[in-house]
């Protein structure tokens, strides 16, 4: 109980805050969630995104609060988490996947720019996970996921904010991890290669030559979906990953590790010279 004010009721069911929950991976991320029985927070800055994301994740099967929030505002990240005390009274995972990005060559990037993106995925994952633990460190069986991208150790050429920024998260994961444990919490990142969702088609896969030269540099050849990235966050938040902290999994059909390695494939080897 907090000023007089009523106790919130404590859930049953475990509950999964999502920031950027309404649109793109975010989405997905909350329908899988759903499909393991949490119920849904979901907070971002447009309340169109959020009602339509509520929409159809509601209709999973879930019960979803929606709560305005701009994650590089401090203040409005702890109204946020005070929201989800009083609607729940607990919160078991946290999934840190806002982000803005768009696409710059580094020396045309404005102070604004980079503070724009920098603010929301580093400062942004920062507030929300200082904020959530209280409550997450009461849960059974909680953990942070963050969303991050394989440029946080390799290079973004194009994105210098970004992937500086998604370093800094990459570096709070592995921090987290071994400064929390102590409260029970798991902390882990999950790296999706390049999905087609609104936010990437308007900001990074403008044109049709970008989206070809993408998809030639993934070995599996193709694109991933929001599905297959929302399954991986879904395994890590549960706990059947209860012994996995600290970590990061490349959900990038072998981009990364495909960057830089000679390209044979197709090639029509000599033969052998030593054979007849
Ligand atoms: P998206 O649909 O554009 O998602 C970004 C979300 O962040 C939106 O819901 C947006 O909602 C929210 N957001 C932006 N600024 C915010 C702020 N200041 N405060 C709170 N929320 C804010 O793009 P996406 O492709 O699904 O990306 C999701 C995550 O995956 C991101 O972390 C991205 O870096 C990562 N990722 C994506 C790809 C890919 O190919 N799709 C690859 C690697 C990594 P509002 O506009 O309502 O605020």
């Amino acid at each position: 109980m907090t000023n007089g004010a009523t106790s919130p009721r404590t859930d049953a069911k475990p509950v999964a805050l999502i920031t950027g929950g309404g649109t793109g991976l975010g989405r997905a991320i909350g329908a899988a969630l759903a499909a393991d029985g949490f119920n849904l927070v979901i907070a971002s800055r447009s309340a169109e995104h959020l009602a339509a994301g509520a929409g159809e994740l509601r209709g999973k099967g879930a019960r979803v609060l929606e709560v305005p929030t701009d994650v590089r505002d401090p203040a409005q990240v702890d109204r946020l988490l005070e929201a989800v005390r009083k609607e729940y009274g607990r919160l078991d995972v946290l999934v840190n996947n806002a982000a803005g990005n768009f696409l710059a060559p580094a020396e045309n990037i404005t102070p604004n720019g980079w503070r724009a993106v920098v603010g929301i995925v580093l400062d942004g994952t920062f507030f929300c996970s200082r904020a959530a633990l209280p409550l997450l460190r009461q849960s059974p069986t909680p953990s942070i996921v963050n969303i991050i991208a394989s440029y946080a150790w390799m290079a973004g050429p194009g994105t210098a904010h970004s992937a500086a920024a998604k370093a800094g998260v990459l570096a709070l994961t592995r921090t987290l991890a071994v400064e929390w444990a102590q409260y029970g919490v798991r902390v882990n990142a999950v790296a999706p290669g390049p999905v087609r969702t609104e936010g990437t088609d308007r900001q990074l896969w403008v044109s049709e030559e970008i989206v070809e030269s993408v998809r030639r540099g993934v070995p599996l050849g193709r694109f991933g979906t929001p599905e297959e990235i929302a399954e991986s966050v879904r395994f890590l938040a549960s706990t059947r990953a209860s012994y996995i902290t600290g970590q990061v999994l490349a959900v990038d059909g072998g981009q990364w590790l495909g960057k830089g390695v000679m390209d044979l494939r197709g090639q029509a080897f000599p033969p052998d010279p030593k054979s007849p």
